[in-house]
């Protein structure tokens, strides 16, 4: 029987102060920057979702730290009773007094780091923008409350090898206790430069051995986001695919009839914009692998995979 639905993923608004050359929501950010939630749309949404039983909301976008209401936001989701989740590039998380007052108030919260320093600044197209996620760390460091920190980390041709580095640099910060390292995902700005960017699934499953080495001995949980999990070879445990939960997105969108809305699109498994080959068949993990992504499948084929005994 399938999971019932309690994570909701709310855009609050789409503006960021990266241009990150994969970015998935490229698109978002080009149409619908000038349409940010109201604080009505939030109570709302907030209010509505907790009355179907949602009790998990993550607040993303774009960069939802940049939203003027987002405290408020995490106050009132707080005291509907849900747990929080923040996805930032650090933004304005790098100012101690913003951190400060956000925290309390937050359960979770995720990095988006792509590489080491100015391979970061590189990829997300801004100069400060990994001075500014180390700031945020030290500040969530510093605090006395321990939200639970998790790094994303977008794997391409580019950062690739550096993957390993920046975990053992990540898990400097004691509270980070989870890393992500995510295929590109084929949309946006990430389709646009999907060949020529995208990294094989071979070259991130040659990294884990030494990453899998040094999450261990920090008591970091290392997942792989978007590579099959046959891919994953001996470490195919590591497919965040076997932990997916189901949720629904609530994100800006043009309506049918003219305008711009929200829209609410589930997602009640892994397999977004990804097939299972013939070969899937009479697999173990057939209904918990969510398979290729479709794009990579065109360009490269089946590769490694092979149906797991
Ligand atoms: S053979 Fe198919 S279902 Fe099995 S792990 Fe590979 S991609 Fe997933």
């Amino acid at each position: 029987m399938r999971e019932p639905v309690r994570r909701l993923e709310f855009h609050i608004l789409y503006r960021c102060t990266n241009a990150c050359v994969f970015c998935c929501e490229s698109e978002h950010m080009r149409n619908f920057g000038p349409y940010p939630a109201s604080a009505e749309d939030v109570a709302a949404v907030l209010r509505a979702k907790r009355r179907q039983g949602y009790d998990h909301v993550t607040f993303t976008g774009g960069e939802p730290t940049l939203y003027p209401g987002i405290l408020d936001a995490l106050k009132q989701a707080k005291g509907f009773g849900y747990k929080t989740f923040v996805i930032s590039n650090g933004a304005a998380l790098s100012i101690p007094e913003f951190c400060a007052k956000v925290l309390p108030f937050t359960d979770e919260l995720c990095f988006s780091v792509h590489g080491p320093e100015d391979l970061h600044n590189r990829l997300a197209r801004n100069p400060k923008a990994f001075s500014r996620i180390r700031k945020s760390l030290e500040n969530v460091q510093r605090h006395p409350r321990g939200p639970f920190v998790m790094i994303n980390a977008v794997a391409n041709r580019l950062n690739v090898r550096k993957l390993p580095a920046l975990l053992r640099w990540a898990s400097g910060f004691g509270k980070v206790r989870h890393f992500l390292v995510s295929h590109m995902a084929p949309e946006g700005d990430g389709l646009k430069r999907f060949k020529g960017l995208t990294a094989r699934h071979k070259d991130i499953a040659a990294r884990l051995p030494a990453m899998a080495a040094v999450a261990e001995s920090k008591g970091i949980a290392l997942r792989v986001f978007g590579v099959p999990a046959c891919e994953l070879g001996g470490y195919w445990k590591l497919s965040n695919d076997l932990y997916f939960s189901p949720r629904v997105t609530v994100a800006r969108a043009f309506l049918r009839g003219g305008g711009v809305g929200w829209l609410e699109e589930p997602s009640l498994d892994a397999t977004r914009a990804r097939l299972h080959p013939a070969l899937c068949r009479g697999c173990r993990l057939r209904g918990k692998c969510g398979g290729v992504f479709r794009r990579y499948y065109r360009e490269f084929g089946k590769e490694g995979m092979r149906p797991l005994p």
